[in-house]
């Protein structure tokens, strides 16, 4: 197997798995999904609410806001000293104190951990009136996106399969159909000759194998992937890859010792 980014920055990637399979392609997808940690607000208690909204829609929004996070300092609740129960070591508060005219946004929360601050600072919360105010005290702990969506490290994770566009030289005719009706515009022209030239594009529509009259273009599937990756923000997008990684492994060695205990 081989990784080839194509694009790449803290949130960002676009990148070619070669050699591999989809099984494992799958797996690494739903891994980067579902079981990478992240913290975000798993509770919040309120102390004064004067606001129009219920404390439970202000529950709901303060829990999707994304939290940087770091996963050397926190440890997850159930694997946690305190055995579950909340303490330093594995759950972080966040207060916030404000008093209307003015709209509440994510900012304005202030974190007992410099570290664990919202990614964004300006997610609009509330709008407050005169005289409204909100003491909220939020407390957010590491979970994964099987629990809940709000722990998903990523907004965009997904793959397709790259592949080869075959053209036997003998039986085209040049007749071009396939550039015409090809809605990626996959391919080109070069000498005369009808040549494949962004095969990362194409979608498999197969418009050009129905196209073609001389039957010389034949699509077939590979075993690279192109991955596309979008973060939001809460882990830096190599630490996603490289955790997901890290879990499979996991199951499949305690997969391996319940086979051998058998
Ligand atoms: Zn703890």
């Amino acid at each position: 197997m081989k990784i080839e980014f194509i694009q790449e920055n803290e949130n960002f990637a676009k990148f070619i798995l070669k050699d591999s399979s989809i099984t494992f392609a799958n797996s690494w997808r739903r891994a980067m999904k579902s079981y990478v940690p992240t913290m975000a607000v798993d509770y919040i208690d309120v102390y004064l609410n004067t606001s129009f909204l219920y404390d439970e829609i202000l529950a709901h929004r303060i829990g999707l806001i994304p939290l940087k996070t770091n996963l050397e300092k926190y440890n997850p609740q159930e694997k946690c000293v305190c055995n579950g129960e909340g303490c330093p070591n594995c759950q972080v508060s966040l207060r916030l104190n404000v008093e209307g005219p003015k709209v509440v946004y994510s900012g304005d929360f202030i974190s007992e951990d410099p570290e664990i601050v919202p990614v964004f600072e300006d997610i609009p919360i509330v709008e407050l009136y005169k005289d409204q105010q909100l003491m909220i005290e939020a407390v957010a702990r590491l979970g994964t996106g099987k629990e809940h969506a709000k722990f998903q490290p990523v907004s965009l994770c997904s793959y397709k399969i790259i592949p080869k566009i075959e053209i036997e030289r003998g039986k085209c005719n040049l007749c071009k159909r396939c550039i015409e009706v090809c809605p990626r515009d996959v391919f080109g022209v070069e000498d005369e000759d009808i040549k494949v030239e962004r095969i990362l594009d194409c979608s498999f529509c197969l418009e050009c194998v129905k196209a073609c009259d001389e039957k010389a273009i034949t699509v077939l599937e590979t075993n690279n992937f192109l991955f596309t990756i979008e973060g939001l923000g809460q882990l830096p997008i190599r630490v996603v890859m490289k955790k997901a990684l890290e879990v499979l492994k996991e199951k499949a060695e305690e997969m391996n010792r319940i086979l051998e205990a058998v």
